[in-house]
């Protein structure tokens, strides 16, 4: 079943609407670079829209009725949406789930110090990466410094022009002869990846104290107080992440492709966001959650295992006037849902470890996955077939590009999504989402084609499978 190149068949009107969504895409994915800044930038978005918490809405007093749009926040880093459908919420949602934390590195709690007068801050990266992949780049640090005194501050270095970078440096070629051997795994190892910060030591004329050993780490902690008013001890309620530096930008002569860091899974969840945004009046309550954590097994709070959801779906029913446990379960049960996680690129490069009829291609749509998992589907939501016959009318109707794939041939590896946990509630899941070349790594491209595909198909999802 060969699926065509969407970019033979676009119209000008389609190509205009296509790049429209891609620099918005490209904005959000310069200023969401960690779980909080998607968070922040999805409220602001939500707002704009018309839509309120979930919170004022309570202490507004009014019932939710057809046609409320809310949301609802955790700890600043999973965020869940509603536009209310004219059916009853125990009818079921349509929801789209995607995850906004991606593959990084991140600060200790107790970090910073020095060694042959430089300055470091020492890290243990987050989610699966390719350890080399991370040395010798422009890299920004993100995050927030939470005080004794209640205080908050957030950081962004390295993302302005004017901004200084960090990076993590490799050692030369000329001397790697021993490192050149070694198997990839444990070229670059986890205790290496620290972060180099600074080099100039505090002098006495700035109150550098005689018997102060380490002088380029005074410096640093000089610098901070000035700049956040943060003592060494601040480190430990802080979450910095360390992040490549610099912006999406377009990939390829033809500006095709989009190169920028964190794509997986933001690809989606912007997308995904879009389409809520862009939903008009429906029977079947449309959704749409961006959680944390997936990147570390959908854990934690803030992660889809997390009760979050299912605690803002019974404020709803709440909010509607008839508490009940039984309608919040059968609100759930009667879900359906897209877990929109991106699907590993057909990569001619690495041709001999994909299956050329199961691989997901640029510019042939949005993928779907029937199942994930490994080693025979272990740990995989594997979708119905009456399910996916729905999602292929509801897809058809709007005219979007789709395929069906899996992830790399059987038995080469494998990996998991949030689809498995929704459907422990016994809705209809199923993955789908954006293809990506070089997932995982610092700068991940996909086609803006792709996009595109998977902003109208969200939006066809939201929109016709009402029944
Ligand atoms: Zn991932």
């Amino acid at each position: 079943m060969d699926r065509e190149n969407v970019w033979k068949n676009y119209s000008d009107k389609q190509i205009t609407e296509l790049e429209r969504i891609n620099e918005e895409y490209k904005d959000c994915l310069d200023s969401g670079k960690t779980e909080r800044e998607c968070v922040k930038l999805a409220v602001e978005r939500l707002r704009e829209k018309g839509y309120v918490s979930l919170e004022e809405k309570k202490n507004s007093g009014e019932e939710l009725k057809p046609s409320d749009k809310v949301y609802a926040v955790c700890m600043g880093k999973s965020i869940a949406a509603f536009h209310i459908g004219s059916e009853p919420l125990e009818r079921g949602m349509n929801i789209l789930g995607a995850h906004i934390d991606s593959p990084r590195i991140d600060v200790k709690q107790n970090p910073l110090y020095e060694s042959e007068e430089f300055a470091y801050l020492d890290t243990h990266y987050y989610g699966g990466i390719k350890k080399y992949q991370w040395v010798t780049l422009p890299l920004s640090l993100h995050g927030v410094i939470a005080k004794k005194d209640g205080t908050v501050t957030e950081v962004n270095i390295g993302e302005k022009d004017t901004d200084p970078v960090f990076t993590i440096t490799d050692l030369l070629v000329h001397l790697a002869a021993k490192q050149m051997e070694k198997k990839a795994s444990l070229v670059i190892e986890g205790e290496k990846l620290d972060l180099l910060i600074a080099s100039r030591p505090l002098t006495e004329a700035e109150g550098l104290n005689k018997e102060e050993k380490n002088a380029v780490k005074a410096k640093v902690l000089k610098l901070l107080k000035e700049y956040y008013g943060m003592e060494e001890e601040d480190f430990v309620s802080a979450e910095l992440e360390i992040v490549p530096a610099g912006k999406a930008r377009d990939l390829g002569l033809d500006r095709s492709m989009i190169l920028a860091y964190g794509q997986d899974d933001r690809v989606c969840a912007f997308t995904s966001l879009f389409a809520l945004l862009d939903v008009p009046e429906v029977k079947r309550t449309a959704c749409c959650i961006l959680v944390d954590k997936e990147e570390i097994g959908s854990v934690g709070a803030t992660g889809m295992h997390s009760s979050f959801f299912e605690n803002v779906v019974a404020e709803m029913i709440a909010l509607g006037g008839n508490e009940s446990e039984l309608k919040v379960r059968r609100a759930l049960q009667n879900s359906k849902m897209l877990s929109s996680d991106v699907s590993a690129a057909y990569d001619p490069m690495f041709a001999e470890n994909f299956e050329k009829r199961s691989s997901a291609f640029f510019s042939k749509g949005l993928v779907f996955n029937k199942f994930t998992g490994s080693r025979g589907k272990s740990g995989s939501n594997d979708a119905n077939a009456e399910y996916l016959a729905q999602i292929r009318k509801a897809l058809d109707e709007d005219e979007v590009a789709y395929q069906f794939a899996e992830l790399g041939k059987v038995d080469a590896g494998g990996g998991g999504t949030i689809a498995y946990i929704m459907a422990n509630y016994g809705m209809e899941v199923i993955d789908s989402g954006v293809a990506v070349l070089g997932m995982h790594a610092p700068w991940e491209a996909v086609s803006k084609a792709d996009v595109y595909e998977a902003y109208k198909g969200y939006k066809a999802f939201l929109c016709n499978c009402q029944d």
